[in-house]
Protein backbone atom coordinates (compact mmCIF):
# COMPACT_ATOMS: atom_id res chain seq x y z
CA UNK A 1 0.00 0.00 0.00
CA UNK A 2 1.04 3.21 -0.79
CA UNK A 3 1.99 5.57 1.88
CA UNK A 4 -0.90 8.27 2.26
CA UNK A 5 -0.19 11.78 2.03
CA UNK A 6 -2.92 12.85 4.66
CA UNK A 7 -3.07 14.81 6.54
CA UNK A 8 -2.55 17.58 4.51
CA UNK A 9 -1.83 21.17 6.46
CA UNK A 10 -2.03 24.53 5.20
CA UNK A 11 -0.27 26.34 8.52
CA UNK A 12 -0.33 29.43 6.52
CA UNK A 13 -3.00 31.71 4.88
CA UNK A 14 -2.64 31.50 0.93
CA UNK A 15 -3.19 34.88 0.49
CA UNK A 16 -1.81 36.68 3.51
CA UNK A 17 0.45 34.04 5.63
CA UNK A 18 -0.81 34.75 8.73
CA UNK A 19 -0.98 31.52 10.85
CA UNK A 20 -4.13 32.38 13.15
CA UNK A 21 -7.22 31.17 12.33
CA UNK A 22 -10.43 33.53 13.91
CA UNK A 23 -11.59 30.68 15.65
CA UNK A 24 -8.62 29.72 16.83
CA UNK A 25 -8.40 32.91 18.61
CA UNK A 26 -11.56 33.06 20.15
CA UNK A 27 -10.95 29.13 20.94
CA UNK A 28 -7.91 30.27 22.75
CA UNK A 29 -9.43 33.55 24.91
CA UNK A 30 -12.27 30.88 26.01
CA UNK A 31 -9.74 28.39 26.85
CA UNK A 32 -7.83 31.05 28.91
CA UNK A 33 -11.18 31.51 30.81
CA UNK A 34 -10.98 27.73 31.51
CA UNK A 35 -13.86 26.85 29.81
CA UNK A 36 -12.80 24.95 26.93
CA UNK A 37 -9.37 23.33 26.68
CA UNK A 38 -6.68 24.89 25.10
CA UNK A 39 -4.99 22.04 22.96
CA UNK A 40 -8.64 20.87 21.43
CA UNK A 41 -8.18 21.28 17.50
CA UNK A 42 -10.99 23.63 16.27
CA UNK A 43 -12.18 24.81 12.93
CA UNK A 44 -15.04 27.07 11.82
CA UNK A 45 -16.62 24.23 9.50
CA UNK A 46 -16.52 20.84 8.28
CA UNK A 47 -16.87 19.07 4.94
CA UNK A 48 -16.87 15.54 4.56
CA UNK A 49 -16.71 14.02 1.30
CA UNK A 50 -17.66 9.88 1.35
CA UNK A 51 -15.30 8.60 -0.87
CA UNK A 52 -17.66 6.01 -2.59
CA UNK A 53 -17.71 4.65 -5.81
CA UNK A 54 -21.26 4.08 -7.27
CA UNK A 55 -19.94 1.34 -9.24
CA UNK A 56 -19.37 -0.80 -6.11
CA UNK A 57 -21.24 -2.30 -3.56
CA UNK A 58 -21.93 -0.40 -0.43
CA UNK A 59 -19.29 -1.33 1.98
CA UNK A 60 -19.82 -0.80 6.09
CA UNK A 61 -17.30 1.42 6.31
CA UNK A 62 -15.84 3.86 3.72
CA UNK A 63 -13.24 6.81 3.05
CA UNK A 64 -14.45 9.78 4.28
CA UNK A 65 -12.29 13.43 3.18
CA UNK A 66 -12.37 15.43 6.37
CA UNK A 67 -11.79 19.33 5.68
CA UNK A 68 -11.59 22.10 8.29
CA UNK A 69 -12.01 25.09 6.75
CA UNK A 70 -11.64 28.39 8.79
CA UNK A 71 -11.10 32.45 8.32
CA UNK A 72 -7.74 34.18 8.41
CA UNK A 73 -7.60 36.34 11.51
CA UNK A 74 -5.60 39.01 9.29
CA UNK A 75 -7.43 39.22 6.04
CA UNK A 76 -10.43 37.22 6.90
CA UNK A 77 -10.63 34.96 3.66
CA UNK A 78 -11.86 31.79 3.92
CA UNK A 79 -9.15 29.45 3.70
CA UNK A 80 -8.39 25.26 4.01
CA UNK A 81 -6.61 24.46 6.80
CA UNK A 82 -6.49 20.39 6.69
CA UNK A 83 -7.49 17.76 5.07
CA UNK A 84 -7.32 14.74 6.55
CA UNK A 85 -8.84 11.21 5.43
CA UNK A 86 -10.96 9.08 7.95
CA UNK A 87 -12.67 6.14 8.06
CA UNK A 88 -16.37 6.16 8.58
CA UNK A 89 -19.74 4.13 8.66
CA UNK A 90 -21.69 3.85 5.63
CA UNK A 91 -24.94 4.44 6.69
CA UNK A 92 -24.49 7.44 9.30
CA UNK A 93 -28.07 8.90 9.12
CA UNK A 94 -30.57 6.84 11.14
CA UNK A 95 -30.01 7.95 14.56
CA UNK A 96 -29.28 4.67 16.69
CA UNK A 97 -32.76 2.84 17.58
CA UNK A 98 -34.22 4.38 14.42
CA UNK A 99 -34.46 1.91 11.47
CA UNK A 100 -34.40 3.46 7.95
CA UNK A 101 -34.53 6.73 7.56
CA UNK A 102 -34.48 9.01 4.38
CA UNK A 103 -31.38 10.34 4.96
CA UNK A 104 -28.04 8.86 4.05
CA UNK A 105 -26.87 5.55 2.76
CA UNK A 106 -28.22 1.97 4.49
CA UNK A 107 -25.95 -0.85 3.89
CA UNK A 108 -27.98 -3.67 2.08
CA UNK A 109 -27.44 -6.84 4.05
CA UNK A 110 -24.50 -8.39 4.93
CA UNK A 111 -23.41 -10.64 1.91
ZN1 LIG B 1 -5.02 35.78 5.24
Amino acid sequence: MAKSRFPIVFEKCPYCGCTETITRIAWDEEAEKGRVNKDTPVSAEHLQIPLLDPKKAIPISCGMLLLHIDWCAKCGRRRLAKAEVITSPVGMGPAPGQMGGTTGIIPKGTG
